[in-house]
């Protein structure tokens, strides 16, 4: 397996030199420059990637789903295939532990082969006929049957934080193209040799199962790529994970067009905790310890990271945020993602230390390097809380923010005037079930996951999981952009009456029909 990063921009099978090396890879934990320098695509490599992708869009999105489903696996060995190069690129552009690159490629090759099944299942296409009844008085049915079919070539925005799992061969990526759509990514500049790597191995799956060959093309540049990207009228979809600036933006470009898109961007939470009391009176130092484990993972850049904590003002609190302070202390950070990233949470921390009415109750160490941010817990009142709108931004990063509540209605009134929020979890014993159960159905109203007795840090790739919610954590809260559901934001359904078996696509014809399953006249018929 050649592992050599040459800088070029990938289309299709090609890779292009265009002259313009103007980015540069950074490692985050030394400050250093990583060779070699990477091309910038300009209007010519977008134009280029569209064209591509749109000529690849009708034979992809007809591809035997056998050999799409297997498609999608020879990413992922094309991925393993990459070996030690992969993981030592990602740790020196990212400064994430070789461990967690190592558990992010799992998932990420995981990811593939689980919507691998899913092509093969075609449950997706959610195939449904309505037989004709000639007969039928006062009117005759006609005959219809309908299958999803793909949206179109897709931009992806690959996440600064997952550079694998949401990122070249990411989760958006694998359920576009299992979808059916071809994807143009718009590689994130903080790890652009890792991105290389990995769209190289989409590049040999492509080869060896003999797919189009503009199913898969990835540009690495700026805003203005993004730009040209999002507003080419052959994109028919964008999925993006990143900042709400940077998702509205996109929004609002897509909104825009001649033929305005949908944007599935997965933007920003806070991720609530409730602590209930009893859950609290019974074990508020193993709960103390434990947020902290969550809060700091990953130098806290979790889209998922507890951001705030509401509980009953009470000695309970105290022991909790004894406990906090007392594994906080000893707490060394490792360097985050990107300059920027690192000069925005020292921003956010600073204005919650100089915000009315917030006390720091922990800090963490400041380490040593560039890049390092001290994680930190605070904490305020209910009713300061609720008066300053700013408070309940997201602060990229290890801080937290405590929120004292004076009586049980606070809670409730804290769940009504959140934001929409990616998740909200809940720690209880059966003696706050009564507590709880007021709350739930505002928290449905207002996430996309409730989670009882964990941490929401930890986002299992599933049938069953949602990683969405309504805005601000995503733009379009009927979605999700992790788990097999992901699939759905990149279809169409396209209903057929009374077409001619020979013109209809084969999935429907009725010799085929019992291959996948169907609702026949109303009732679900397995294959
Ligand atoms: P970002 O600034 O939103 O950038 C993400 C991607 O979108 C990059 O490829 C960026 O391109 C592109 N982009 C941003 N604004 C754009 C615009 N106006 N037009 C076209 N393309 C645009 O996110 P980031 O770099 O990952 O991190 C910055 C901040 O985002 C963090 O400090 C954090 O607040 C937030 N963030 C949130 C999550 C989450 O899951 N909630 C995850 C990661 C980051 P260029 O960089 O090439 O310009």
């Amino acid at each position: 397996m050649n592992t050599t990063i040459t800088g070029e921009i990938l289309i299709g099978q090609r890779a292009i030199d265009n002259g313009q090396r103007t980015l540069k890879a950074v490692n985050p934990a030394t400050g250093e420059t990583l060779a070699p320098d990477f091309a910038q695509a300009g209007p010519a490599e977008v134009e280029q990637a569209c064209a591509a992708a749109w000529a690849a869009f009708d034979t992809y999105r007809e591809t035997r789903l056998e050999d799409r489903a297997r498609f999608l696996e020879a990413i992922g060995d094309q991925i393993m295939q990459l070996g030690q190069a992969l993981v030592d690129r990602a740790v020196a552009e990212t400064a994430l532990p070789a461990a967690r690159i190592e558990g992010e490629r799992a998932r990420t090759v995981g990811q593939l082969r689980l919507f691998a099944q899913v092509v093969r299942a075609g449950e997706f296409l959610d195939v449904r006929v309505d037989t004709a009844m000639p007969d039928r008085q006062p009117l005759p049915r006609p005959d219809l049957r309908l299958r999803n079919i793909a949206l179109g070539p897709v931009a992806v925005f690959g996440a600064s934080n997952f550079p694998l799992a949401f990122s070249v061969a990411g989760g958006d990526t694998a359920s576009a193209l299992a979808a059916g759509c071809p994807v143009i990514v718009k590689g994130h500049p903080a790890h652009p040799g890792t991105g290389e790597l990995v769209g190289r191995a989409i590049q040999a799956a492509a080869r060896e199962c003999g797919m189009p060959e503009g199913v898969f093309s990835l540009l690495l540049g700026g805003i203005e790529t993004g730009t040209s990207l999002v507003q080419d009228a052959r994109i028919k979809g964008v999925g993006f994970t990143g900042s709400r600036t940077g998702g509205l933006a996109l929004v609002d470009i897509a909104s825009k067009r001649r033929e305005p898109i949908p944007v599935f961007a997965e933007m920003s939470s806070i991720n609530p905790v409730f602590l209930f009391p009893a859950a609290l009176a019974a074990r508020a130092e193993e709960l103390g310890k434990a947020f902290i484990g969550s809060l700091t993972m990953g130098a806290g850049q979790f889209c998922t990271n507890p951001g705030i904590v509401v509980a009953l003002d009470s000695p309970d609190l105290d022991r909790f945020l004894k406990a906090a302070d007392a594994t906080l202390s000893s707490h060394v950070p490792s360097a985050m993602l990107t300059p920027g990233i690192h000069g925005a949470y020292q921003k956010g921390v600073q204005a919650l230390e100089t915000a009315q009415g917030v006390q720091l109750c922990a800090r963490g160490g400041t380490g040593e390097g560039p890049n390092r941010g001290a994680a930190a817990v605070f904490s305020t009142a209910v009713s300061n809380f609720l008066s300053q709108e700013a408070l309940q931004h997201e602060v990229f990063g290890a801080s937290s923010l405590v929120v004292r509540c004076q009586r049980p209605e606070d809670m409730r009134e804290i769940a009504e005037r959140i934001e929409g929020q990616l998740t909200v979890t809940l720690h209880m014993e059966e003696a706050d079930y009564e507590l709880a159960r007021g709350l739930v159905p505002i928290l449905e109203r207002k996430a996309g996951r409730i989670l009882a007795n964990g941490w929401p840090t930890g986002v299992e790739v599933a049938h069953a999981m949602v990683h969405g919610g309504p805005f601000p954590a995503t733009s379009d809260s009927r979605f999700t952009s992790v788990g097999t559901l992901a699939i759905r934001r990149f279809l169409r359904p396209v209903s057929y009456q009374s077409l001619p078996s020979q013109l209809l696509p084969e999935t429907l014809r009725s010799e085929n029909l019992g291959r996948v399953s169907r609702l026949e006249d109303g009732k679900r018929l397995l294959p």
